[in-house]
């Protein structure tokens, strides 16, 4: 288990300067936040350091400004959600480094917060520049980060000031790293995994790793076409990639190899045009798909049969959804093995952990995100975490 410094570990921080890392990067419409859960997700970690007494500087990208100022893309957008959410007033200082936040720093009273501008607006943030790190650090007197989401780049707020500051792991960060850790790290066995979404090719990795660390493998969604194409099975018009049929094979073998039980879908969910209730929807067996058919969900039985695998094991980690689910019926099997898991969890029977943007919304349209263990809306960083990567931000907060 990756070993780090926590906010337990800090002590009175009386006129003390904290620099925060958050994650700002806002859903936005017309220069509205229209989504806050991240505000929420570090409230906690914000509030904590100025009860403390500290002077809080939050740090934060938003968008992609390529280093240069882009007043569309300043995060004083994001002022008034932060502002709510903490119930507290938030300075904004248009700057991260230098005189002018030195000056701001004198202005605030300990326990007051401040945002600091988009950290993207300078070039040596993505470059991890030592000399921009340097500049924010010497207004500062610890560093934490907060923004697990952030943590797979190594950039200067990110993973540079780490180095150069007393370094803590905020609560937001600290709590997905233990889910995390309980999910892959060390987890109970047996262990499953839920692998779903459109294509094979985007999770390579995510397979290749999965299969040397889990018990049992379910695959889903697009990708389950791509296997079951690879052992000969006709699937018609679904979305399938015909050329990663050798991958598969070896992703196959590698299971076989470690004693990992892949589960393929054996009746599927099909129809011949992609709507609504269609009317060629129609379930059948997978060795029944019709040339001008596309599968586009897990069949029923198939999915009972995978509820039964669930109940088998202790530790579950999904990414991934198992059909098109934005879409009626075909959200039918990912929600039932969705409302399953959560079940087993309730029981305390599950630890169930789950990460990427479909999943999160396929996991809220069934209505049961509250009753996972944990969900990761941490997007890139989770499924990196899934690829079983180091993942620079995390590293850098390593005190062992
Ligand atoms: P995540 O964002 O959780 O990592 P992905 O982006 O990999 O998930 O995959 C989600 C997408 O996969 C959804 O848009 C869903 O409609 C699509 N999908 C799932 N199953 C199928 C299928 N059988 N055919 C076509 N698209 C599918
Ligand atoms: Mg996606």
């Amino acid at each position: 288990m990756t070993k780090f410094k926590t906010l337990d570990d800090i002590g009175d921080l009386t006129g003390k300067v904290a620099l925060v890392r958050v994650d700002l990067n806002l859903p936005m419409q017309d220069a509205h936040v229209t989504d806050d859960t991240r505000v929420r997700a570090s409230a906690p970690t914000i509030l904590e350091l100025s009860a403390k007494g500290a002077k809080v500087l939050l740090l934060a990208h938003f968008g992609r400004p390529g280093g240069e100022k882009v007043s569309t893309m300043s995060v004083s957008m994001t002022l008034d959600a932060l502002q709510e959410v903490l119930g507290r007033e938030v300075m904004f200082v248009p700057e991260i480094a230098g005189p002018v936040v030195a000056q701001s720093i004198g202005i605030l009273a300990p326990g007051d917060i401040a945002l600091l501008e988009n950290t993207r607006f300078w070039k040596g943030e993505e470059r991890n520049d030592p000399d921009l790190a340097k500049a924010i650090a010497a207004n500062a007197d610890i560093y934490v980060n907060d923004a697990f989401s952030a943590a797979h780049r190594a950039h200067a707020s990110t993973e540079g000031l780490a180095h150069l500051l007393p370094a803590y792991a905020g609560r937001s960060m600290e709590a997905e790293l233990k889910a995390l850790e309980k999910a892959l790290g060390d987890p109970v066995r047996p262990v499953a995994a839920v692998v779903g979404g459109a294509k094979v090719s985007s999770k390579l990795d995510v397979l290749t790793h999965l299969v040397t660390k889990v018990d049992h493998l379910i695959i889903g969604g697009g990708m389950a076409n791509t296997f079951l194409a690879a052992r000969g099975v006709s699937v018609g018009k679904s979305l399938c990639e015909h050329e990663l049929a050798a991958t598969c094979e070896q992703i196959l073998d590698a299971a076989d190899k470690s004693g990992c039980t892949v589960h393929l879908p054996y009746d599927v969910v099909v129809a011949k045009e992609f709507a609504a209730n269609p009317p060629s929807l129609r379930i059948c067996n997978v060795h029944e798909v019709a040339e001008d058919e596309m599968i586009l969900d897990v069949g029923p039985q198939a999915t009972e049969a995978l509820a039964d695998v669930l109940k088998t094991c202790r530790t579950l980690v999904w990414n991934g959804p198992l059909g098109a689910f934005e879409t009626e019926p075909f959200d039918a099997a990912t929600v039932a093995l969705a409302k399953s898991a959560a079940a087993l969890t309730k029981e305390d029977a599950l630890v169930s952990v789950a990460g990427g943007g479909d999943t999160v919304a396929a996991l809220a349209h069934a209505g049961v995100a509250q009753d996972f263990s944990y969900i990761s809306t941490a997007g890139g960083a989770f499924l990196e975490w899934m690829e079983g990567k180091d993942l620079p931000g995390v590293t850098a907060l390593q005190t062992a």
